[in-house]
């Protein structure tokens, strides 16, 4: 497995981001402690690089309480000084604010969903999307999803960190056509926009023709 393909983003120099792309990065995710974990994660990368990030994960666990969600929705200010004092993670006040914010805002979530899973999944109907031909970092999805986390109150979830969580939890299957984790059980023989019962495949000229999407726009 050492000398296999993998997408070329991934720094092979790298132990926990090679791991990170070979087990986790793409793989459809449906458990919300994981789902949890990555968001706030993701908001702490806004102006960084995703390698920073997940070499200070487990400095996050730690500050963070293994991500106990009730926890963090009940920080106070001595606990986000702590936070700020602490080298581990990064010490940015708006998103420390912000990791607090968005827990009470993706809990509502789970309330009015039955978990973030479900919501997250409803937007591509349960199906990953499978975008060929193209490297973008933003999307007509990542740009509703984006909109709507927004309009409930979350803060550090412009549409490229959005695209970025999607692409993490496998919403959004990023993997190259060469990486060994690229798997999709699609062809192309029938070119254009194509539905099966896993995928949603783009390409081409009608990457953006997402029509699911569009009960989010008002
Ligand atoms: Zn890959």
């Amino acid at each position: 497995m050492g000398h296999s393909k993998r997408c070329s983003w991934c720094n092979l120099k790298n132990e926990t981001y090679v791991k990170y792309h070979d087990e986790e990065w793409g793989r459809p995710l449906y458990d919300d402690q994981k789902l949890y974990e990555l968001l706030i994660l993701e908001c702490f990368q806004a102006g960084l690089s995703w390698e920073c990030v997940l070499n200070k994960r487990e400095s996050f666990r730690a500050a963070f309480d293994g991500f106990d969600i009730d926890k963090v929705i009940a920080y106070d200010e001595k606990k986000k000084q702590a936070l700020m004092n602490d080298p581990g993670i990064i010490r940015n006040r708006l998103k420390i604010k912000a990791a607090v914010d968005n827990s009470i805002v993706f809990k509502a979530l789970q309330k009015e969903f039955g978990s973030f899973s479900n919501y997250i999944w409803s937007f591509t109907g349960h199906k990953v999307v499978l975008e060929e031909f193209t490297v973008r970092t933003t999307s007509p999805l990542s740009d509703a999803i984006s909109k709507d986390l927004k309009k409930r109150g979350m803060t550090f979830v412009g549409s490229t960190i959005i695209y970025s969580f999607l692409q993490s939890i496998g919403v959004i299957n990023g993997h190259s056509k060469d990486c060994m984790c690229y798997t999709p059980k699609v062809s192309l023989n029938e070119g254009a926009c194509r539905i099966n019962e896993d995928i949603l495949f783009f390409s081409g000229e009608h990457l953006d023709a997402l029509p699911m999407y569009e009960r989010l726009e008002d």
